[in-house]
């Protein structure tokens, strides 16, 4: 009991803090009136031009996976290889990806979901602009909502520091547990990051093993 209620007020704080509690309510209060069925939200956006990505995508990339998923992991935008396929995580990062799930018991499609901050690639693969997630993030809160996970997973900086509002190193953030919308999030590596630097996929093996336990309980 006590444990629940320090989370809950962990939870508020950590609100608090990113949001302010009038931004907070704003953001669920806007993404209400988009549909209820993950299907037809990704129809009802696919052609979205609220802002100027949709000028250089090939595709619009929604996310891909299981829509009850009880883990649900988030990058920060589509790369060359997405924008081509449409499709999140795809490319050598993404057969990393799969690589790691599996070695949880779990793959893409089986009680996961992956999608980005933002639908389009920003040109040359650059870190997607304030204004650029300002006006994606309420398809991303829309898309949490409907998918409910138990945990949600960042994968890299960008996606962390750009979801929590935080300013602080992936190491210094990848061992907490923080709060998005009510939904507990853990920090990870980016699995292209793991491909240039290999000496880090000892660190995301514990990550891993932290998050398929979290899962579990
Ligand atoms: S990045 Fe998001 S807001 Fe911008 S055009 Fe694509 S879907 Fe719309």
């Amino acid at each position: 009991m006590t444990k629940n209620l320090n989370v809950k007020k962990e939870y508020l704080l950590q609100n608090q803090e990113l949001f302010g509690k009038e931004i907070f309510l704003d953001v669920i209060q806007k993404s209400s009136s988009f549909p209820n069925q993950l299907n037809t939200f990704k129809n009802n956006i696919c052609n979205c031009e609220k802002c100027d990505l949709h000028k250089s995508r090939t595709n619009f990339v929604f996310g891909e996976g299981d829509k009850n998923a009880s883990l649900l992991l988030i990058g920060e935008a589509p790369g060359a290889q997405e924008d081509l396929e449409g499709r999140p995580f795809v490319g050598r990062s993404g057969k990393l990806l799969d690589k790691i799930l599996k070695a949880i018991d779990r793959d893409r499609f089986n009680d996961t979901y992956i999608c980005n901050i933002l639908k389009c690639r920003p040109p040359e693969n650059r870190n997607p602009s304030l204004s650029e997630i300002d006006e994606c993030k309420p398809y991303l809160n829309h898309q949490i909502k409907l998918i409910n996970p138990k945990l949600i997973v960042t994968l890299g900086l960008v996606a962390a520091s750009t979801l929590l509002g935080k300013d602080s190193s992936l190491k210094d953030m990848r061992n907490n547990i923080f709060y998005y919308m009510n939904y507990p999030v853990l920090v990870t590596y980016h699995p292209a990051f793991l491909l240039r630097s290999p000496s880090f996929k000892r660190n995301a093996w514990e990550d891993f093993k932290r998050i398929r336990d979290y899962i579990k309980d």
